[in-house]
């Protein structure tokens, strides 16, 4: 096996406090409390976690635009400390705030990145990449008449300048409609068949769940998942059922079939089960059998919040 492309050891980010912060805040938020994982080489890695969890936080300290607290990391080999230069020329990031200036042409947005990079104009591959993201017909436009979709892609290109092995994508999806989101994922793909590895930022577990072989979850600065695409959806194999009974209860209603048993009213209580195993009807029917009377029900998917749930409370 290759080594990891990316290498993160304990990685904490601590904010300077804003000026005259007190209590808690006086002494700045920690974004990043001690992360580490590795992403495999070639394959397509999502960094999986709500908004505020770091994910930006993390992927900024890689681009060398946040300076971090503490710990380690290297990209393809390269100690992002030590060999800085290095480290920044095998990563390509396409960052979560779309920032052009507006009077470039896409041409030139790649043109003047190439220059940043020193590379040859022999070697420059501007054409091919306005072609990749389907842009060569916007190859003379100004940057501030593309659409939103448009600009995303060009960051996408601009990204992967210098050919870097891996490519970054923080939240890329944020703000596109359903057809460029479909667009930038065949262009992800492509890229990701090509060799290039990738890692991506969402807050959208279903995205995640599409595009990635592997999902690392992160909560409040803290790593609470590192785990097989397939091994995290298992963990999502849970439907729950909302239930009223017509009487008070005495106590929560508890079975095997029950995962967890929440009440959440004096006549309110919700069952966790698993769908694969079991129906709501057989939890109903389970409820009848020991004497409740079942007057409303709605049930739900478990979705990406349960999940984290479960992976928080089976950490303590
Ligand atoms: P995410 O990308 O997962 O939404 P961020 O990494 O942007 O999360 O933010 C993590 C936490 O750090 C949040 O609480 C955010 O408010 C805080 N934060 C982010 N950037 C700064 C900053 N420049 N100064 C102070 N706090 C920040
Ligand atoms: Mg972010």
């Amino acid at each position: 096996m290759n080594p990891p492309a990316i290498q993160i050891e304990n990685l904490v980010k601590r904010y300077a406090p804003a000026k005259g912060a007190t209590g808690e805040a006086a002494e700045g938020k920690l974004a990043l409390n001690g992360v580490s994982f590795d992403v495999p080489e070639g394959s397509i890695f999502g960094l999986l976690g709500p908004n505020g969890a770091g994910k930006s936080t993390l992927i900024n300290i890689l681009a060398g635009l946040v300076n971090k607290t503490g710990g380690k990391a290297n990209i393809w080999g390269f100690d992002i400390d030590t060999q800085r230069r290095n480290a920044s020329r095998a990563i390509g990031i396409v960052p979560q705030e779309i920032v052009f200036d507006p009077f470039f042409t896409p041409y030139e947005v790649l043109e003047n990145q190439a220059g940043f990079y020193g590379i040859a104009a022999a070697l420059r591959r501007s054409e091919e990449l306005l072609a990749a993201v389907r842009l060569a017909d916007k190859r003379n436009a100004y940057a501030r008449t593309l659409s939103g979709g448009m600009k995303r892609r060009l960051l996408v290109a601009k990204a992967m300048v210098h050919s870097p092995p891996i490519l970054v994508l923080d939240e890329p999806t944020a703000g596109v409609d359903v057809e460029l989101r479909r667009q930038l994922w065949e262009l992800v793909g492509e890229l990701n068949r090509e060799g290039v590895t990738v890692v991506l930022t969402t807050h959208y577990l279903e995205e995640a769940e599409e595009l990635c072989d592997r999902i690392a979850i992160i909560n409040h600065g803290e790593l609470i998942a590192n785990k097989p695409t397939r091994d995290l959806v298992d963990m999502a194999r849970e439907k729950i059922v909302a239930v009223t009974v017509s009487d008070d209860l005495t106590a929560a209603p508890a079975h095997d079939a029950f995962t967890k048993v929440d009440q959440t009213a004096t006549r309110g209580v919700e069952i966790t089960y698993n769908k694969d195993k079991f129906s709501a009807g057989q939890v109903l029917a389970i409820l009848q059998e020991q004497g409740l009377t079942v007057e409303d029900v709605t049930t739900r998917e478990a979705d990406l919040e349960d999940v984290f749930v479960q992976l928080t409370s089976a950490e303590e």
